[in-house]
């Protein structure tokens, strides 16, 4: 499974376009304004199958948080190549490759603004500002203005805080998002990101027709070594619970009421597309599959942050830090890259199973 990981994001994005043009796949590509390492403007790609029947759609989506989209394009990699060799399923499918391009591209989970994009899509009448209570007092520790020391005693600080605040209170005045500290993590924008504008403009277009969706948006960082859980960030209806039940199985998702990992978070992805009714039962999960404890995947994300504001892109120390977010969120080993994927082609054969029958989940 190995192989369907790309060294960096140019080289993730002409496979994809490689390997959807050979299936017929429409291809289109938007420039999100910005440009790459390698001085190339950054696109993010859209592909849609032209024989499925559109009104039974399967959406695969990656890369929203930008270096997690290495494994994200893998699966998608992995699933085309399936494709090529099996035939097509009957439904239609839609793939949006490397969201965030430019985190992709930069080694970041944030985007060109520092706009943590899954906590960018607000829905109307909510406001970009505000943040949780606590993030005040822990901004000089997860956002230091200061290039990276060589020695960062994060782990002791982390212990520290976590004695006094209680792991819980930490994560949710962490994670929560935010919207008062532009250059702090968990950023979610001043306003619509260039990604969301961009979706708000050709989503209905992709999904033309379509009366059941089940979007599968592929993300890493969250849970225990090569496990997964499909987050759900909105309240589901009787109707979505049983879809993920008969799909997935009743253990497998966490929805936002009943959840000890996800979190009272505003600005979600998934929110945002079940609100904009494209279909009469779009179907959104967020599937996170766990790579390292949360302390330590901080710890990469504080120090990523602090090198992408403070330090300069050609030091070591910056270079390191990018390196390391990385791995963090991307780990080398064979065996997570094949747990991971295998187990990502299985649930897209299982939502696919229930796009083949709907009449089964009484849609
Ligand atoms: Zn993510």
């Amino acid at each position: 499974m190995s192989r369907y990981f790309s060294k960096d994001y140019a080289e993730a994005q002409s496979r994809f376009r490689e390997g959807a043009t050979k299936l017929g796949f429409s291809l289109e590509s938007h420039s999100i304004g910005v440009q790459g390492p390698d001085g190339n403007d950054l696109e993010f790609d859209v592909a849609c199958s032209t024989g499925g029947d559109p009104s039974r759609v399967i959406v695969l989506s990656s890369g929203v948080h930008g270096v997690e989209g290495y494994f994200g394009s893998a699966v998608q990699m992995a699933m085309l190549e399936q494709w090529t060799q099996a035939g097509m399923p009957s439904a239609k499918v839609v793939m949006l490759h490397g969201l965030n391009a430019y985190g992709f591209a930069w080694s970041r989970r944030f985007n060109e603004e520092n706009i943590d994009p899954n906590r960018n899509f607000l829905l109307p009448g909510e406001a970009f500002s505000g943040s949780p209570p606590g993030y005040a007092e822990l901004d000089s520790f997860l956002n230091p203005k200061r290039p990276p020391f060589s020695f960062e005693p994060f782990k002791v600080k982390a212990a520290w805080l976590i004695m006094q605040h209680g792991m819980k209170k930490l994560r949710s005045a962490i994670a929560t998002g935010q919207y008062d500290y532009p250059q702090g993590l968990f950023f979610g924008g001043q306003g619509p990101s260039r990604m969301q504008s961009i979706l708000q403009q050709h989503m209905p277009r992709w999904l033309e027709g379509s009366e059941q969706v089940i979007h599968l948006d592929f993300h890493t960082g969250l849970g225990d070594w090569a496990t997964w859980k499909l987050l759900i960030d909105y309240k589901l209806t009787d109707l979505q619970r049983e879809t993920l039940t008969q799909c997935f199985g009743p253990e497998s998702f966490e929805a936002n009421d009943d959840s000890e990992i996800a979190y009272d978070a505003r600005g979600g992805f998934g929110q945002w597309c079940v609100a904009q009714k494209y279909a009469q039962h779009y179907l959104f999960a967020c599937a996170e599959f766990g790579t390292y404890p949360p302390v330590k995947v901080l710890a990469g994300l504080r120090a990523e942050n602090q090198a992408h504001h403070w330090g300069r892109a050609e030091d070591t120390s910056t270079r390191k830090a990018k390196q390391r977010l990385k791995n963090l969120f991307c780990p080398e080993s064979p065996q997570w890259r094949e747990t991971v994927v295998q187990d990502s082609l299985k649930l897209i054969h299982q939502a696919l199973g229930n796009l083949d029958a709907p009449g089964e989940s009484g849609t």
